[in-house]
Formats: C-alpha cells, sequence, structure tokens
C-alpha cells in the first residue's frame, strides 16, 4: 500500500514551500488544490456536471469555470455552494486517489488545505504533517503573495479551523513562523522518517 502524508496548514503557512522541498527529496507530490484547478480548466472534467448544474453562464468563453460568475451565485444562492463542493469534492477525491496510487515514489505527500476540516481525507492519510506559523505572519504574507487586505486575509482565515484545531490532529509540525532557510533541515528530517515509515507500512 501506497504511505501516504496528509500535508496540510492554514493559507499563507507554507505549505506549497513545503510540498516543494519534499518533492526535491524525491516524494511524490499530490495537490488538492492543483487537482481542482485542472477540473475547472478548459476542457477540464468538471466544467459539464457545473454547467448542467448552475447553467452555461458559470463558464467561461474559454470552457473554463467563470469563478467570478460562480461566487456571484454563492453568494446569492445560499445551497450553490454545497451542490458546487458535491461535484467537485469527489472529482478531487477520485483523482487524489489516483495520482496516490500511480506515484512512482517511496511515500507520496498529499497536500489537502483543508484536511482538518473535510472528513475525507483523514481516512486516506497515513501521517499528518502541519506547518504551523503565528497567524500574523500567515496574515502578512498573503496580504504580500496576493495583494489582499489584511481584513480579506482574515476574512479567508476565519473560514478555516484556528492553529490549535490543526495542531491538535498534527503527528508532525513543520514549523515555519522563522526563515524560508530554516524549512529546509525540518523537511529533510521528515523525509528519512518518512522513507524508514513507508520501508515497513
Ligand atoms: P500556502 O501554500 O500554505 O498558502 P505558500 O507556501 O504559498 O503557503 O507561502 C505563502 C507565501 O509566503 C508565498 O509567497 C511564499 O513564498 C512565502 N513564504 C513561505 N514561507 C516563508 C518563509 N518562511 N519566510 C518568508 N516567506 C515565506
Amino acid at each position: 500500500m501506497t504511505f501516504i502524508v496528509g500535508l496540510t496548514g492554514g493559507i499563507g503557512s507554507g505549505k506549497s514551500a513545503a510540498a516543494t522541498l519534499f518533492e526535491e527529496f524525491g516524494a511524490a507530490v499530490v495537490d488538492t488544490d492543483a487537482i481542482a484547478h485542472e477540473l475547472t480548466a478548459p476542457g477540464g472534467t468538471a466544467i459539464a456536471p457545473i454547467r448542467a448544474a448552475f447553467g452555461d453562464e458559470v463558464v467561461a468563453p474559454n470552457g473554463a469555470l467563470d469563478r467570478a460568475a460562480m461566487r456571484r451565485k454563492v453568494f446569492t444562492d445560499a445551497q450553490a455552494k454545497g451542490r458546487l463542493e458535491a461535484i467537485l469534492h469527489p472529482m478531487i477525491r477520485a483523482e487524489a486517489d489516483r495520482r496516490s496510487a500511480a506515484a512512482r515514489a517511496p511515500y507520496v505527500v498529499l497536500v489537502v488545505p483543508l484536511l482538518v476540516e473535510s472528513g475525507g481525507y483523514r481516512s486516506r492519510v497515513q501521517r499528518i504533517a502541519v506547518v504551523d506559523c503565528p497567524e500574523a505572519v500567515q496574515v502578512a504574507r498573503v496580504m504580500s503573495r496576493s495583494g489582499l487586505s489584511a481584513e480579506e486575509a482574515r476574512a479567508i482565515m476565519a473560514a478555516q479551523v484556528g492553529r490549535e484545531a490543526r495542531l491538535a490532529v498534527a503527528d508532525d509540525v513543520i514549523d515555519n513562523g522563522g526563515e524560508l532557510a530554516a524549512l529546509r533541515p525540518q523537511i529533510e528530517a521528515l523525509h528519512r522518517r518518512y522513507l524508514e515509515m513507508a520501508a515497513v507500512s
């Protein structure tokens, strides 16, 4: 069986930075956010069921999901978000399973931003690694990466579980409150442990 580590953390905590390092060390990285984008890109397999559920107006001329139009729908129709997730989430999970099973690496790092919030992934991973940093640092990183205001960054964070809840389910904690250079030795140490765990799993 493939040994799968779930990698999670709040927005801006440094999941992508950590995943890139795991990949450098030789892990296979499966990113659920990337899968979601592919499914809703032009020609993506989620487009047809989304069009059937919400109509042509949520599909852009290039055939991709029109995110702005979808956001407007979600804003005015309380059930739209749940219906969209009911289409997308099983497709994302199925594709994540497929990629994990096909991975040619000693183990898989499955990046799931909302791993703690969404029940479906806890049972898919043998171990949970949490990228952690103070919330003020998250806000600052999200602001500089995305040009969002502090209020917008905090609003996104408020829709995610808090730091303590995430740490409560962590098997391994990756401290990314400091410099980027401090990440590498932590990932290297975890990589060695995961290789050992994968070998006996
Ligand atoms: P996530 O994937 O969890 O949203 P990212 O890995 O994309 O987070 O990191 C968020 C932003 O902060 C990115 O612009 C990234 O380059 C930057 N970043 C990540 N870790 C650090 C760090 N230790 N020090 C400074 N900037 C960082």
